[in-house]
This record gives structure tokens, sequence and C-alpha cells, in this order.
């Protein structure tokens, strides 16, 4: 046979697994498999998006210049050297394609974003993972994998799928011991979510230092998943790498024109933010009323719970039994994670559904 042979290593690749929103018999579950918003969009945003339709017949502005400069001004940075994505995905997979190929390693923390994984691949890099330490960032780790060969390190700070935070002084510490030849992607996708006083200083490092990129996301607290808007901060050097290789429209009119609205909806992120944190704080404490099972809950700084389950019921059979009694979350083994799920904070209404099925699967298996 001669026919056309892909690269070996794009055969390599695992793909992508996104979270369910229906079971295998297709019935409609409820989705709290993809860290979505539970709350939707603001209303700014839904507004933006319907006058947006009068322009689908003209290509999108290539620079998402109005969304840049609005960025710019609400995180007080310099807008040349910010670079809009299709998702912060498309952001990731820049910076691994600028950055990283064939002979490059590419390093990430074992229970990482799974993206980190693909995007490493795609370009010919080889992935390096590093240990965790107790589920989260553990900097030494990643330290001790860098050598000459290192291209770029991948950190999602708060991370998924564990929802793990590090610190402001440890995220120094690893930009600080990173050779300057690497580049380190902080990936602050649930960012918002964390507390005023949690800043990780992300974005300093990215405004002061020539090998640090931030991405970011309007797919979580803005709730704008589906139009695919995400932005990355780095030195104008390596924007301007990226910016050469970005697709040129690669962010639709209704997309800028959506995340524009979303960044002044002020009161709905903080309503968003606000939710979240009670109905986390009110599951994550059903959860561990619900008796000796052997459940433990990482502690969480994003919009989702990561519950492992170390008694006699598996991760794998609660998930099964909760898509019978129809939701979603997410079960994760093939990211090593063959002992817990992660639960995304739904509506009131969700959380309260979710936490009655995990009783009462939970009560049978007694
Ligand atoms: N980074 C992390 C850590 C994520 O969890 C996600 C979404 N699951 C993304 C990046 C990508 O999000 P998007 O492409 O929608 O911006």
């Amino acid at each position: 046979m001669n026919a056309p042979k892909p690269k070996d290593w794009i055969m390599g690749i695992a793909p992508y697994v996104p979270g369910k929103s229906s079971g295998d018999d297709g019935r409609k579950l409820v989705k709290l498999s993809a860290n979505e918003n539970p709350l939707g969009c603001s209303p700014e945003a839904t507004a933006a998006l319907n006058e947006a339709s009068a322009f689908v017949d003209r290509y999108p502005d290539p620079g998402s210049t109005k969304l840049r400069k609005a960025i710019a001004a609400k995180f007080g940075l310099d807008p040349a050297r910010i670079i809009c994505g299709t998702g912060s995905d498309d952001v990731l997979h820049l910076a691994a394609n600028a950055f990283s190929g064939p002979g490059d390693e590419v390093i990430y923390v074992k229970y990482g974003f799974a993206v980190y994984d693909i995007a490493a691949r795609r370009y010919g890099g080889t992935p390096v993972i590093a240990d965790d330490k107790n589920y989260g960032t553990d900097v030494n780790a990643i330290l001790a994998k860098v050598n000459d060969r290192t291209r770029v390190v991948f950190v999602a700070n708060p991370n998924n799928p564990t929802g793990t935070f590090s610190s402001r002084a440890e995220i120094a510490r690893l930009q600080a011991e990173l050779p300057e030849h690497v580049l380190l992607v902080l990936d602050g996708a649930y960012a918002e979510y964390l507390a005023a006083d949690e800043d990780d200083g992300a974005l300093e490092l990215a405004e002061t230092r020539a090998n640090v990129l931030v991405t970011r996301t309007f797919s979580k607290i803005h709730g704008l998943a589906a139009e695919r808007i995400g932005w990355g901060y780095a030195s104008a050097d390596i924007i301007d790498a990226m910016n050469r290789i970005r697709l040129p429209f690669n962010v639709t009119t209704a997309g800028q024109e959506a995340a524009l609205a979303a960044l002044a909806a002020d009161d709905f992120v903080a309503t968003s933010r606000a939710h979240n944190a009670k109905w986390r704080q009110w599951l994550s404490d059903e959860i561990n009323a619900l008796g000796n099972h052997g459940l433990r809950i990482v502690p969480s700084h994003t919009n989702f719970l990561l519950v492992l389950f170390e008694g006699k019921i598996t991760a794998e059979q609660v998930n099964a039994a909760l898509m019978e009694k129809g939701y979603a979350v997410r079960w994760l083994p093939g990211q090593g994670l063959v002992n817990g799920l992660r639960m995304t904070v739904g509506t009131e209404e969700e959380t309260r559904g979710l936490a009655e099925a995990l009783r009462e699967i939970l009560t049978v298996s007694d």
C-alpha cells in the first residue's frame, strides 16, 4: 500500500476525550463534565452575540484589535503583546508550535491538562512528565526534569483536573530557576475563580520576564465556551513568533464582540464567582458528610472538585451509576486518574441533585 502516511508522532497522540453531555444511549445528562459556567454568560455578552449576526458575511478583524485593547486596559497590559486565540487551546498550541519540535522536550505535571500532551506531541516534541505532590504541582519535580533539550514548561494555575493552586512564591521560584531558554507557559484558565488575595503573579512575570507566556480564557467564568475565545500575554518577541503561525482569522466577529462585552460585565463575573464559592463549599460539605466510604476531596481553587475514591466503591463504578441517574461528571483514566472523578459545580438544583445521587449510590453500595 502506498497511501499517505502520517508522521509517527501524530499516530502517537491519544485523541482528546471531551466531557460527556449524553449517555451511551443518547439520553441527555446534566453536564457537570466540562467546567462550564452553570449560570451561562452575561446578558451583555448575549446582546453582543445577537448584534454580531449582522456581520456574518465579512471576515472578522484578523488582529482582534478592539478586544486586545480592552484586555490591555482591564489588566494594565500592552495591547501589542497580547495574542487572541480560538480558545486558549489555540494559544497553547501556538506556543508549542513556535518553541518546540522534534528532539525537544516539553514538561508538564503528571495530572496536567490533557491538551499539553497533544500540543507537545503534535509538533514532534517529547512530552516529559513531572511527578505531582499530593495531586498538586511540584516545582522541584519540574525543575529536576529540565535539561538542555527542554523548550517549554506548561503549568496550569489553578490546575485542571486537580483544582490545586501554587502560590505566588512557588510560581516565582519556578520562573527564577528555569533556564532562560525555556518558555514557561502559565495557564490561567481558572484564574477568575481565585480569591482576591490569591493572585499568583503570572501577569507580572509575563510583563517583566522574557520567557513567560500567560494564557487566559473566556470559556470558564465568562461562560462563552462555545464561542472559542482565549488570549495570551508575553514579551513582544514571543508574541511575534506566535503571530507568524496564527491562523489569520482565528477569532470570529461574534466571539470578539461577546468577549468585549463580557470583559465589562463585572457584576456577572462577581455573581458567578460567589455562586461557585458557595456551591463548591456546599458540595464539599455534603460529600464529606456521606460517611465512611473512602471518598477524599482534593482542596479546590476552581469551579470543580476532584473527588478521590479510596474505599471499596471505585470511581469507575460511581461514574457509571451517576450516568444512570442522569449526571455526567468526568472520569479521567487516560490522565492516570483512575481513582478520581472531577465534578463541575453546577446550578443550585444540579448541585443538590448530584449530592443526592451520590448519597443514593453510596447507600446502595453499603
Ligand atoms: N487550560 C485549562 C487548564 C483548561 O481546563 C481548559 C479548558 N478545559 C483550557 C485551557 C482551554 O480552554 P479554552 O480553549 O476553552 O480557552
